[in-house]
């Protein structure tokens, strides 16, 4: 199965997708991760993504789906985190999964209040992640995903696909409800 996580900065869609791989047994592409590794490694594609990443910006389209689709390659299953982040990537993973005639299972939408968020990126800057760094670069990133990446909360709700869950409340809190929001969505769990 494919399940893709999606909400804004913030939100825990990292923590959540770490302990569903735990439970399902399955691949999980962090695009975010892959590309700070890749910044670490000093490589042409990380010196790209820095600079767009440092700024709170969105790396452009072509380039994230390129890297998925190598990433996917033969895949029986993952959970994504961070990709897709706009319509047309969307749009690409459906053509991208569509090759191994798959398709995106479910889409676990975390939500909190901007509050919150705002509180758990400053957080993060402690931890020295160049995008959360200060205030600035936190309110660009909830804005791109505001204009960028919430059309694909309708985009996947007309499928049929979303699962909503409360992000607010301690990892093991909220992944009880991203269980129950997928057993009640497929009985996959
Ligand atoms: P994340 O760890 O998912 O918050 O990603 C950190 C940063 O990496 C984002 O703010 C973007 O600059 C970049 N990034 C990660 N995934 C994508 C994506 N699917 N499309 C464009 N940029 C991305």
């Amino acid at each position: 199965m494919f399940v893709v996580f999606v909400g804004p900065p913030g939100v825990g869609k990292g923590t959540q997708a770490a302990l569903l791989r735990e439970h399902l047994q399955i691949g999980h592409l962090s695009t975010g991760e892959v590309l700070r590794q890749l910044i670490f490694d000093d490589t042409p594609l990380g010196k790209t993504a820095k600079a767009f990443i440092d700024i709170g910006k969105l790396v452009p389209d072509h380039v994230m789906i390129d890297l998925v689709d190598d990433r996917l390659e033969n895949q029986e299953g993952c959970l994504l985190d961070g990709f897709p982040r706009t319509i047309t990537q969307a749009k690409a993973l459906d053509v991208i999964l569509a090759k191994g005639e798959k398709e995106v299972s479910i889409v676990i939408r975390l939500t909190a209040d901007r509050a919150e968020l705002i509180r758990r990126l400053s957080m993060r800057a402690c931890e020295g992640r160049s995008d959360d760094s200060d205030l600035e670069t936190i309110r660009r990133r909830l804005e791109i995903f505001d204009s960028r990446t919430a059309p694909l909360i309708e985009f996947y709700r007309r499928q049929g696909k979303l699962a909503e869950v409360d992000g607010i409340g301690t990892p093991p809190e909220v992944f009880a409800r991203v269980l129950a929001a997928m057993s009640s969505e497929d009985g996959c769990c």
